[in-house]
This record gives C-alpha cells, structure tokens and sequence, in this order.
C-alpha cells in the first residue's frame, strides 16, 4: 500500500494505480470523458487534470501512476477554471436536443455538472445509419477516440481509425464508407464508450432512457456474460454490459447486447395450446395441464412410465432443470430424462469425468491473461464465444503463442503460429501424433508425469503408431505443423486448451476429447492456472441443464444413480425409478421402433436440429403425444406437438445459470412474462401436483428451489443465493466459508492422485467421400445467430446473415462456376437442401460449410446418423455431400 495525501487528507491506495483510478477507488469525483478502464489511456480530454506538489505543470490523472508520499490537488479553483474552459470548447460539438435527450452520456453528465451549455452550430450532415444497431452522428464527435481505444484494446477489432492530422483529424471505419461495410462486429463497446451523442444505441433514441435496471446473465453462449437490462413501461429498451461481471469485465457481443427483442416476437405464444383434428386451440392453463396429465397418465397405464421421456432445456434456470428431472423421477417414474448437451458437450463430460474425475472444465476464463499458449481445437471462438474469443486475440497480441485445429481458416487462425486444418473426422490421428512427438523429443513434463500420470510406457508403445508424417498423411496437414504445434504446447507453458464441438460431434467425440487431455497430462498442463483442459459450452445454461440431472444415468451434481439414490431418495421423500434410462438417441430409436410412447420437451426444438430430420420424423411420427414447452411455436410443435405449453423467457424469471468455467450466476426477473406465459418451474410444479406430488414441487422461489440442489449436491452446498449477488461462484464449493475454485486437480484428481493416459486408436467413420459425394461437409454456427435461431432470427440481428449458406472455397466456385447467391442442392445419402452459395476463403478446397439458424432450410435434412462411440452424439461435423446447381437457378 502506497501513504498518499489527496486534498490535504491522508490515505492508503494499492500499489500499481494510475492517480485516476486510485481517486476513483476513494470516491474523488475527477472529470473525465477519454478515460474508459477497459482501454490504455488517451489523456485526450484534459478534464482530468491534477496539481502534484513540487511540480510546475498539471498533470492528466490517467496517464501518472501514484507514486508514495504524493500530494495531490484535485479540485483547485484554478483547475476547476481550466475545466470549465475546456467543457465549453467540448460543447461546441453537442448539440440542444442530443444534450437534453441522452442526459447519461459523460460530456453531458459534466457539461450539466459545471453548468456550460450545449453550443453546437455545425448542421448535422452525413450521419452514419447503416448499422442495424446504433448510429454514428461525426458532428456530435469530440475527437477523444475513446471508441479507438476500446475497439482495438477490449475486442481487438481495430474497426475506428483517426484520419487527418491537427485540427483536421476525424474518425473513419477501416472498410468502406460506412459502419455496414466495416469489419465491425457489432459489439457495442465503442458506444458504450463514446462520451456524447455521436455514438448512440437506435433503440435508445427510439424508446427512450429505461426507468429500471436489473443485473442479469446473458442467454445465449456458455461464457456467461452479464448484462445490465434497462426496461421502461414494461418493455425492454436497451441492454448494457455489466462493468462488475468477473467474466465478460464491461464487455458484450452482439447477442447479448442486441439480440434481446426476441420475447417481443409477433409470433410468440402466450396462451396453452392443444391439438385437435391438426388445428391448434386457445385453452386454459387448466385444461392444457390436465391434457398433459392424463396422456402421461394414459401412456403410464397402457405402456409403463419407461415409455415417456423427458427432454430439460439449455435455456432454463439450474433450478427449472432441476425440476423438470425430478418430475421424471419422481413424478412420472423414468430416468428417461436427457437434454441438449447429449448433442454436443456430453462426449467432453463424459471424457474428462472418466480421465480426470470431475466432467467439466478444469480452469476459468481468467486463465487465459495467465496462459503462454492457447491450444484451440475444434471452436471458433471469436464467432460463437466472442468474449472469450476477444480475450484469447488480446493475450495474443501480448505475445502468447497460438495454436489452432480447424478445418476452416476462422478468424484465430489468422493470429496463430500454428493452423493444423485436419480433414473432418480425423481429430485422433492428428492429436496422437503430437503425443508422439511430445515423447519422442522428450518434452514430456516428467516431474509431473512421475507424480500424477499413470500408463505411460504402454501410452509411449502405443503412439508409436502415429508418427506425425503417418498422421500428415491421414489429416492432410503437414507432418512439420504437427511437430511445430507439438513442441509448442509442450514447451511454452502454462499451455491453456479450448475446444468446441468440431472435436465433440464426431465418432469419435469422446476419445477426441480423451486425446486432448492426454496431451495436458504429458506436459503437466493440468491442475495449474493457466493451463487446462476447456470445453467452450455452446449454449448458456447447457452445462447447467446436465449436471441439474437431466441425464438418464446420473442426479443433480452429476451423480450416479447408484451412488447417490439413498440421498436423494431421502430428501425427495419418493423411491427412485431403478430401470437404466434412455438418452435423447435412444428414446428417438426407441420412438421409431414404437415403445416410446410420449415426450416432455423443454426449450428445445429437436425435430429441427438433431441429425437426419427425415429419419426424427419417423420416430415422432408413432408418438402417442408430443408436449412442446417453449416461447414461440417451434418446428418440433409445429408438426407434431400435441399441448404447446407457453414458457417465460430469461429475462422474466429468476434463478442460476451455470457458464462453461462451472460458475453460478444469478438470472434475475426483468420483465413480466406475457399474456398467460409462465416460467418453466411453474409449469413443472403444476404438473408434478396434478400427478400427485404436490408437497415435493412446493417452492417458494427459485432460491429455495437452489437451497433443495444444495442439500443434494455437496459440491454446491457453499454457493448460497446471497453470496453469488455480485459475482457468482465456482463450484466445487462445498461450504459457506469455501471461496470456490478456480483451477480443478491442483493436487491430485478428483477420485484419486494420478490420472491414466488413454490409448484411444483411430476408427475411421463411415461417413467417407467418394466419386458420387465428393464434398466433407462442416456445419457450424456464424456470430450474429444462435443455433436454430429461435431467439437471435427474431432480432434485428436477423438483418446481418439473414439466411444459412453453402460455403465454398473459391477454388471449387471457380472450378465449378459457382457465384455468390447462386442456389445449390446440396446431396448427401440422406436427402437435400437448397442453399444460396457464399464464396469464402476461409474453406478449403473439396470441403464445405453451412449454418443450421433458418428452419426454412432445415440443413440437418443432410447431416448423418452416426453418433459417437460412447454417448451417441450426432457427427454433425463430417456429411459427404455433392452440389448440383438447384432446379430453376
Ligand atoms: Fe452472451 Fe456469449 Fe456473447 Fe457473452 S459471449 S454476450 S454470454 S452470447
């Protein structure tokens, strides 16, 4: 701590301030309308301007650290002048009806504050309205480029560019003319930064100021961003970024600060719905919960309770997941209880938990301003987690060192000293051959591997198999990348790996996944910050879904069944059903082949994302009854929902969520939910008390429903309500006084001190090219839209990548005459689709890549069957397919 003297008083600051932020940290108001703390300093504005004792000139607070035994001056009437001065010649810029529109905006705040008023002259010409999101207005510019600043120091986009020189100095974009032609991604920071009305959201000049704010955690990805939601009469008007959230620091993407109108939707359902003759009908809630209950207890009855099956939702609360698991226990009497993460993350949980222990993520975000190099597998982070993704770009710009597995050039890849682009489905050759050349140059971390890894002779006989220039062969890469990519990771340490489902949707998900934690275990990456081993969890609250116990075979905390029946039995007050439950595949399979009766889906939209639609349509076909809970009319209801139950959104409930570092974060309630929409745990309480199981769905709140998950999850007992108000934590957090934690395995694993390398051998998959398929398909998401679209397709983030498209490098577009937009047929075994063609650079030659946002096109029409060996996740990642030009283009 540094001794101080501010104004004649005496304090103690932390070491390592600048004066700004020490005043700031004690409370001492200081002008200023350059300073943003996400950026380095601009000193642009001069308003904040101090006297040091000793010295001749006024210094600007932002630029000079603290220094001990200063004497400090900040509010002289000389200063206060000089302040005034410089106000007044800001004011030149702002004109009468910005100032008294966006009273929030710091210029005006000070200009308000010294009592200088608005004096701009200057005609408001070529404004910049291109931008879906907000506007630029240059008349309204200061010339502060604070915009620069945070552009270029929080998401590392370098959009804003200073023009000019001296007095003539202004902004420009770094493509084009306007904000629409930019590289810009749309994040907001620049005007959250900007200090007056040049930069200004649309929806705030259209609605107006919010007269609420409610802190809360975004809905889409699993970074766990958290927002500021400002609501006025009963409608949401702006969404901000939480400067506090430890997570995303001040900082949002597109979705989470402008995807939010979706509960707004004209096509949102806010009245229970039931089939009858094809047609839907308005109901009651009564008569919508009691359809519900007599086909579950109809199917019951005729087929046993193993012939329902109940799907949680990724976009519900840890506590309605909860839920929604027990009502299948307990109140239907099936584990055949599962949700979306089986198609995506469920082969990282399923490998790190047999591996390590635990089936999550073993570090946190803030790891990644702590690694030296980021291994990236499989995930394109900079499109579908931009926080972290922004995060990763800037660590690398200090001079980490970057390593990235795609088959697409993505963004990261640009930054890498590495991009190994293997053909799709063969991850395993690839990541055993840089075990190979790990061990083969003897980098492994040997104190490490002596203390805490087991099987590393056989692991050593078994990699042997994989020389790089073999596996070069296999993955279509060069042998020389992989020792390259090999020596990195093993040398520059702390080496922190992300990866995404280009490594989970395969075959052979799992052991990719095994593959990857062999690698930390060889060169000691593991249990240290940093460092790690970290599934990007696609979906907000997917993670959270799973360990609530919507899985067939474990409870809330990941339990097994085996282990923790007694506990639960005892708390829940009801028997256990024992019969092994189905998971999302198998109860399709089992649909198809006629014993699965009936399905419960909670926000989810399987008939349009699951793999091979035609083949999901057979299965749902034989249902006897269908129930959709969800806030729009999704495509699985559409065609063959039977009750559509109305559900609340994020925004209208309260609850958890829990991001992909294993942290809970609060959801708080900012709006009402519509009409007769309700939140998910109501409806499931609802439900349970109709089947008879009143007193075990009795909750006050969420917050006791989160006390119940604390009593059954030790590993969660410490995360009370209270304590996750500001920050959330990390679970395991086993006690009150326990803070969380941060970094997994410190000193040994979770079920014992050393850990096996696994020799996982390449299968290829048989979904393979050949002279009738000759294209290896990817599918993927784009950063504007959300999976199928549900929430972001009704947003204005429509208006960027409005439709899904056929990428193609343009090597093939040239060879096979294909122009932008032209509509394709895209062939596979299992049908078509028609897509407008988009030429990018970042495809290889011979392999394409699509989105699945737009239900129009329903992409998974094509996508195969195969699933991986182990938890049966669909291999979206590798369709061989074949183009033709479409009928009629
Ligand atoms: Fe939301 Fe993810 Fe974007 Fe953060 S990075 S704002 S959590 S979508």
């Amino acid at each position: 701590m540094l001794e101080v003297v501010i104004n004649g008083t005496h304090h103690r600051v932390a070491e390592g301030l600048t004066i700004l932020e020490a005043l700031l940290q004690l409370g001492i108001d200081v002008p200023s309308v350059c300073y943003d703390p996400r950026a380095r300093p601009g000193a642009d504005c001069r308003l904040c301007l101090v006297k040091i004792a000793g010295e001749v000139h006024y210094s600007t607070s932002c630029t000079r650290p603290l220094l001990p035994r200063m004497c400090i001056e900040t509010h002289t009437p000389e200063l206060e002048s000089f302040r005034r001065s410089m106000l007044g010649l800001l004011s030149t810029h702002c004109a009468p009806g910005a100032f008294a529109a966006l009273p929030e905006k710091s210029l005006h705040r000070w200009m308000a504050h010294y009592r200088v008023d608005p004096a701009r002259t200057a005609a408001a010409d070529a404004m910049d309205n291109s931008h879906p999101h907000f506007r630029f207005d240059p008349a309204e510019c200061i010339a502060c480029y604070r915009c620069v600043r945070v552009c270029e120091d929080l998401q590392g986009q370098f959009v804003w560019h200073v023009v000019g020189r001296g007095g003539s100095d202004h902004l420009s974009v770094d493509r084009g003319d306007r904000l629409a032609d930019s590289s810009c991604v749309g994040c907001g920071a620049c005007v959250d930064a900007c200090p007056t009305a040049a930069l200004v959201d649309k929806s705030r000049l259209h609605s107006g100021a919010a007269t609420s704010w409610t802190r809360t955690t975004c809905s889409y990805c699993g970074v766990g961003c958290e927002l500021r939601v400002g609501v006025r009469e009963g409608r949401i008007v702006q969404v901000l970024p939480e400067p506090k959230s430890p997570v995303s620091k001040g900082h949002l993407c597109s979705k989470g600060r402008y995807a939010w109108s979706f509960g707004e939707a004209p096509d949102r359902i806010v009245h229970p719905l039931v089939s009858s003759n094809g047609r839907w009908q308005r109901v009651a809630w009564e008569e919508a919960l009691g359809r519900v209950v007599t086909q579950i207890q109809a199917v019951r009855a005729a087929s046993g309770p193993d012939s329902i099956g109940v799907l949680g939702s990724a976009r519900a609360t840890n506590e309605e997941n909860y839920l929604i698991q027990k009502l299948a226990r307990v109140a239907i009497g099936t584990n055949n209880v599962d949700c979306c993460a089986r198609v995506c993350h469920t082969p990282s949980a399923a490998a790190l938990k047999q591996m390590l222990g635990t089936g999550a993520a073993t570090n946190s975000f803030d790891d990644i301003e702590r690694a030296q190099t980021f291994l990236i597998a499989g995930a394109n982070p900079t499109e579908n987690h931009p926080i972290v993704g922004a995060r990763i770009k800037q660590q690398v710009r200090r001079g980490a060192r970057l390593i990235v597995i795609d088959p697409r050039r993505v963004e990261l890849a640009h930054y890498a000293d590495v991009h190994l682009a293997p053909r799709p489905g063969t991850n395993i050759p690839l990541l055993n051959a840089i075990a190979h050349v790990i061990i083969h140059d003897g980098l492994r971390d040997r104190e490490f591997v002596g203390a805490r890894v087991d099987g590393l002779d056989m692991f050593t006989k078994f990699v042997r198999e994989y020389p790089p220039q073999l596996a070069a062969q296999i993955c279509g890469v060069s042998a020389r990348d992989i020792v390259k990519a090999a020596r990195l990771y093993a040398t520059q340490k702390p080496a922190m790996c992300f990866h995404g489902l280009g490594m989970t949707e395969h075959l052979q998900g799992t052991a990719g996944v095994m593959a990857l934690v062999n690698l930390a275990l060889l060169t000691g990456n593991l249990g240290r910050t940093g460092a790690g081993i970290n599934p990007l969890r696609g979906q907000n609250n997917v993670q959270g879904a799973a360990v609530m116990g919507c899985e067939p075979d474990s409870l809330t905390g990941s339990i097994p069944l085996k282990e923790g029946r007694g506990r639960f039995e005892s708390v829940w007050g009801a028997k256990l059903p024992t019969a092994r439950g189905l998971n999302l595949l198998q109860m399709i399979d089992a649909a198809e082949a006629g014993r699965l009766k009936m399905l419960y889906v909670v926000g989810y939209d399987i008939l349009l994302t699951l793999a091979n639609v035609e083949r999901i349509r057979r299965a749902l076909r034989r249902l006897d009854a269908l129930v959709v809970q969800d806030f729009v009319m999704n495509e699985t209801a559409r065609e063959f929902g039977t009750v559509f139950l109305p559900a609340a959104t994020a925004f209208e409930k309260d609850g958890t969520f829990m991001n992909a570092e294993r942290r809970i974060q609060r959801v708080r309630k900012a709006l009402e939910p519509p009409g007769l929409a309700r939140t998910d745990a109501w409806i499931v309480a609802e439900l349970a008390s109709r089947l008879g199981h009143e007193q075990a769905f009795r909750f006050k709140d969420a917050q006791q429903i989160w006390n119940e998950v604390r009593t059954v999850w030790p590993a969660a007992a410490g995360i009370e309500y209270p304590r996750i108000e500001s920050a959330g934590l990390q679970w395991p957090c086993p006690s009150q006084q326990h803070p969380g934690t941060a970094v997994l395995h410190a000193d040994s694993f979770a079920r014992r001190r050393s850990a096996k390398l696994e020799c996982v051998a390449y299968a290829p998959t048989e979904e393979q090219t050949d002279a009738q398929y000759p294209f290896m398909l990817t599918t993927g998401r784009n950063l504007y839209q959300f999976n199928a679209g549900t929430m972001t397709g009704r947003t204005h983030n429509r208006k960027f990548r409005p439709h899904d498209t056929i990428d193609i490098s343009p090597a093939d577009a040239a060879r096979l005459h294909v122009i932008p937009g032209l509509l394709l047929r895209v062939v596979s075994r299992r049908g078509s689709v028609v897509l407008p063609a988009r030429i990018d650079i970042r495809v290889k030659a011979g392999e394409l890549f699509t989105t699945f946002h737009e239900p129009m096109h329903f992409v998974n029409r094509i996508t195969s069957s195969v699933r991986d060996q182990q938890v049966a996740t669909p291999e979206y990642k590798v369709t061989a397919v074949r183009i033709e030009p479409a009928d009629g283009a």
